[in-house]
């Protein structure tokens, strides 16, 4: 079948690979020079389903409110602003800001989360792939007796989905992550670890997968912006394009941030709005005073991720639009805290500064599966977790596309559930 994949981020990479080892004829579109160059580009660098747990919760509203006049608070929300798509998505959001949601929400995505690492895991053993990985779990720090609480809640949650997590002393942090010595002895109440969760580079990955897709024939198009689709009553009949129209057997939607704006051009309604996050890159220059496992600091919202000689600190998200800009108000707390944390680890003075649009779902869940065309498929909304979600997401997108009834349950998953 020829099949269209908009979108060159980690998800419609991702999905490219596996519709051509289904033995698709496989176009990707993406307006970028190259793949992965957009929110999958400097990512946390965190495989995580440790983080299932939604935005939306009972003390969400609450939280949000008492941020919402901080600029460098770690989630900023303007209701003020003029922006009816964020009027829409924060009212289905509230909605979901309850303990019941919250529950079924978590349990969404953990399906689709620990689906994807097993399929991850699996590719990587049959192609070799190389994205300065590592594989020895996640851990979460805290700071409070409060969160560390409130955490361990959740761990009991998230084990009986499938998700064990393991209980750990300041003392057990610090001899796990020696690089936390200093402030597991002054600062840390406990942690918790994901012994399953990985980390690395979710740009080199995409370019990598790039790469095996192409070998396996995959045509990838850059330098093409998507206008719109045309469709008659049943099917999406045409691609429009800046540089020519393409009129594929089939279409899967993977644009990140711009899915609704695509979606809308044939009459679908996406509830996707951009969180902007920003992230930091430095060179380690002391590589015992950098961690080499991935952390969470739960307390200051923030990853640090060890990307081979190189560490990663990632956070904060903003309901502003698509606005690209870089704001230093926004990104002096990932520099300040990674100073605390591991003061000699890293060339601070010199770093890269990044931002990405993670495209949000007001429920946290991805928007996976078919629409009323019988040839658009849907992979896209995946949130703070595309690279966690990308390789299920692909398998499940193959499945359907060849009729063969997913592995996952897709309950809950799709674009009807906001019906
Ligand atoms: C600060 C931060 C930290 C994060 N940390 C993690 C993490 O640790 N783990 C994790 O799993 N996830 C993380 N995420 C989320 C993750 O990065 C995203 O969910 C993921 O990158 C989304 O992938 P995507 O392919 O859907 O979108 P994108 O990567 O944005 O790809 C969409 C593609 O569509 C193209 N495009 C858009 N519009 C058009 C058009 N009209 N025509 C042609 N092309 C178009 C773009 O060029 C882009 O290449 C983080 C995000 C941020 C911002």
């Amino acid at each position: 079948m020829k099949i269209a994949v908009l979108g060159a981020g980690v998800v419609g990479t991702t999905t490219a690979y596996f519709l051509a080892e289904a033995g698709h004829d496989v176009t990707v579109l993406d307006r970028r020079p190259g793949p992965g160059l957009e929110t999958s580009f400097a990512n946390g660098a965190q495989i995580s389903a440790c983080h299932a747990k939604p935005w939306a919760g009972p003390h969400t509203p609450l939280q949000a409110a008492k941020w919402m006049f901080e600029p460098d608070a770690p989630l900023l929300f303007r209701p003020w602003r003029w922006d009816p798509a964020l009027w829409s998505w924060g009212l289905k959001f509230l909605r979901n800001c309850t303990t019941e949601r919250a529950r079924i929400n978590m349990d969404r995505t953990l399906r689709v989360a620990l689906y994807s690492r097993d399929v991850l895991k699996a590719l990587r053993q049959r192609t070799n792939l190389q994205y300065d990985q590592v594989t020895s779990g996640i851990l979460h720090i805290y700071r409070s007796r409060e969160a560390f609480a409130e955490g361990r809640e959740t761990a009991t949650d998230l084990a009986a989905l499938g998700l064990p997590q393991d209980v750990l002393t300041p003392e057990d942090c610090a001899k796990l992550e020696p690089a936390l010595a200093h402030a597991a002895r002054t600062d840390l109440v406990g942690g918790l670890l994901s012994p399953d969760d990985e980390s690395g580079d979710a740009h080199t990955f995409t370019v990598e997968v790039a790469k095996l897709a192409a070998a396996r024939g995959v045509k990838f198009r850059y330098g093409v912006t998507v206008k719109g689709l045309e469709a008659n009553r049943t099917s999406i009949t045409r691609i429009v394009t800046d540089q020519g129209d393409e009129t594929p057997d089939a279409v899967v939607l993977s644009l990140g941030s711009y899915s609704p704006a695509i979606a809308r051009s044939v009459g679908l309604k996406l509830p996707v709005y951009p969180a902007k996050g920003y992230s930091i890159s430095v060179e380690i220059t002391n590589p015992d005073a950098a961690p080499t496992i991935s952390i969470t600091d739960e307390s200051k919202f923030m990853v640090f991720s060890r990307l081979g000689n190189r560490m990663r600190v990632a956070g904060t998200a903003e309901l502003a639009g698509w606005d690209m800009g870089l704001n230093p108000v926004r990104i002096a707390p990932l520099k300040r805290n990674a100073m605390s944390l591991f003061p000699t680890a890293a060339a601070y003075g010199n770093l890269n500064a990044w931002t990405g649009l993670r495209p949000t779902t007001p429920d946290s869940v991805p928007i996976l599966g078919t629409t009323r065309y019988d040839n658009l498929l849907l992979n896209t909304g995946h949130g703070t977790l595309g690279w966690t979600m990308a390789c299920g997401s692909a398998r499940v997108i193959t499945d359907l596309i060849a009729g063969r009834v997913p592995e996952i349950d897709l309950e809950g998953l799709g674009l009807e559930r906001f019906a």
